[in-house]
């Protein structure tokens, strides 16, 4: 029969040694790998007890912001949308009506602001976009979930807490107490 390749070559049917027949050198050789990880760095974390450090420019779950009076920034202009290539950002947007200043900053706001978590490739293009600061990728991820619905992120996942009405759920959210 042809060969496809040069690359066959004839399998080697010798007898084996005593030695190799007994295993013992292979059984040392394995026994001496794992007995040398004992003296190397355990680079398992004791997840969630010990938490590894993320870095500097790790991008994590949204938040959306608000300003220093608790107002919510964003204006549902839509640009995060936009620069998302994950089409993971949908919105709604309505119209402030008298008396709600203290709310939203803008004469526009987001009622509805959805992220769907499993489309997301946490790129930041959305932060990048936004010229409100009204969205930033934080330290921390999307915990883990057992539906799909769990991944869509509303406005009731996303804003941070009020500075004025809530300073502790704040601080407890930025893990300062
Ligand atoms: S981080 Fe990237 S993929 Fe995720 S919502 Fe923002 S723009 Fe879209
Ligand atoms: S988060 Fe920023 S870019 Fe996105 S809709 Fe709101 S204001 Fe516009």
């Amino acid at each position: 029969m042809q060969a496809l390749t040069n690359r066959a070559k004839a399998v080697e049917r010798r007898k084996m040694t005593f030695l190799e027949r007994i295993y013992l050198w292979n059984i040392i050789k394995g026994m001496w790998i794992t007995f040398k990880h004992m003296f190397t760095k355990n680079p398992t974390i004791q997840y969630p007890e010990k938490k590894r450090e993320f870095s500097p420019v790790f991008r994590g779950l949204h938040v959306l912001n608000r300003d220093e009076e608790g107002r919510e920034r964003c204006t549902a202009c839509g640009l995060c949308a936009v620069a998302c290539p994950a089409e993971a950002i949908t919105m709604e947007a309505a119209e402030r009506l008298p008396g709600e200043e203290n709310l939203y900053r803008e004469e526009k706001y987001a009622a509805k602001y959805e992220i769907n978590m499993l489309r997301c490739i946490f790129c930041g293009l959305c932060e990048e976009a936004c010229p409100k600061d009204a969205i930033y990728l934080s330290e921390t991820f999307a915990p883990s979930n057992f539906n799909r619905k769990g991944f869509i992120y509303g406005k009731d996942n996303l804003l941070i807490p009020n500075p004025v009405t809530a300073a502790g759920d704040l601080a407890k959210a930025k893990g300062l107490n």
